[in-house]
């Protein structure tokens, strides 16, 4: 068997606390060709046979561990930037976390998926809804669209469990202090009572229960004609938001190619 060559370079990692980083990633050829929303995956070698990855993994190719992740940097960046979070014993992950500037890695060249602005025509409004890492394709389309007028309105809705691992919150922040069109709501769901947060605290889709609230809130219409949904994280917001969205006329793209709401699934 062919181990695949590891073809990038670790530039640059930032840990936000003992399981949530951020990579910088140099590829060997330069820059990646991609669409803001899309994703790469990322590979190591096992370290030793059998102790990584399991018989039978179809993400092993090769000796190479690979996973899909959601690319943070807007196209044209020259690294690769992305937002991980450490699963205990994770096949990929766990060994991933323990790399060090400087050290090689495989990158994917080639990046994929449908979570992209294409088709959404400008005068759109937008919901984009994160959970924890789910955040990485929205930190791109920020970074590639913010204060471009690509869309009417948009809403980022951002839930974590503690303040320390909202990635890129001051980033969205100035976000939407520059570019009127855009809201930024983080909410919280495990952060001690007693500490300095004054944000929301809950559940993403609690917000979502009174709609006219949110309408309020967002200045969003929720009109399937108008609004686009993306939804990225782990299954369960993502089922509960839709179950939210359905009744007021949205229907998911992988029930209807005309539907508005697209959906990034992690696990
Ligand atoms: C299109 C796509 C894009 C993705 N982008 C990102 C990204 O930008 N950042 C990111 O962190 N992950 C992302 N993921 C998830 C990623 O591909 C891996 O599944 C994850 O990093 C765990 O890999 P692992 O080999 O360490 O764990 P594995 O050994 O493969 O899985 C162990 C178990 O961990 C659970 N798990 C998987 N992901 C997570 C998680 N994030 N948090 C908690 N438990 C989890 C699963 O239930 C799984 O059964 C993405 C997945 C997809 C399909």
């Amino acid at each position: 068997m062919t181990q695949q060559p590891l073809n990038a370079t670790l530039v640059k990692r930032i840990d936000l606390g003992p399981h949530h980083t951020i990579f910088r990633c140099h590829h060997d050829d330069g820059p990646l060709s991609f669409t803001a929303g899309q994703w790469t995956e990322l590979g190591l070698p096992r370290v030793e046979p059998g102790e990584i990855g399991p018989q039978g993994d179809e993400f092993v190719k090769d000796g190479v561990v690979r996973r899909a992740y959601s690319i943070c940097s807007s196209p044209g960046d020259p690294d690769v930037e992305i937002f991980f979070n450490k699963v205990d014993n994770g096949q990929l992950t766990q060994w991933l976390h323990r790399l060090n500037e400087g050290d090689r890695l495989y990158v994917d060249p080639e990046c994929r998926g449908h979570f992209t602005l294409d088709g959404v025509p400008e005068s759109s409004e937008l919901l984009f809804c994160a959970t924890g890492t789910g955040i990485a394709p929205f930190v791109s389309l920020l970074r590639a669209y913010a204060g471009t007028g690509r869309w009417e309105r948009l809403t980022l809705l951002y839930g974590a469990t503690h303040a320390s691992v909202l990635g890129y919150e001051e980033e969205f922040r100035e976000h939407a202090k520059v570019d009127p069109s855009i809201t930024f709501i983080p909410t919280l769901t495990r952060e001690p009572e007693s500490s300095a947060w004054t944000g929301r605290r809950g559940r993403l889709p609690e917000l979502l229960v009174n709609t006219g609230a949110f309408s309020e809130m967002t200045g969003l219409s929720l009109d399937p004609g108008r609004t686009h949904v993306y939804l990225c994280g782990n299954s369960g917001m993502i089922t509960d938001m839709e179950h939210l969205l359905v009744p007021l006329g949205f229907t998911p793209r992988w029930m209807d190619p005309a539907g508005t709401i697209r959906t990034e699934i992690y696990y």
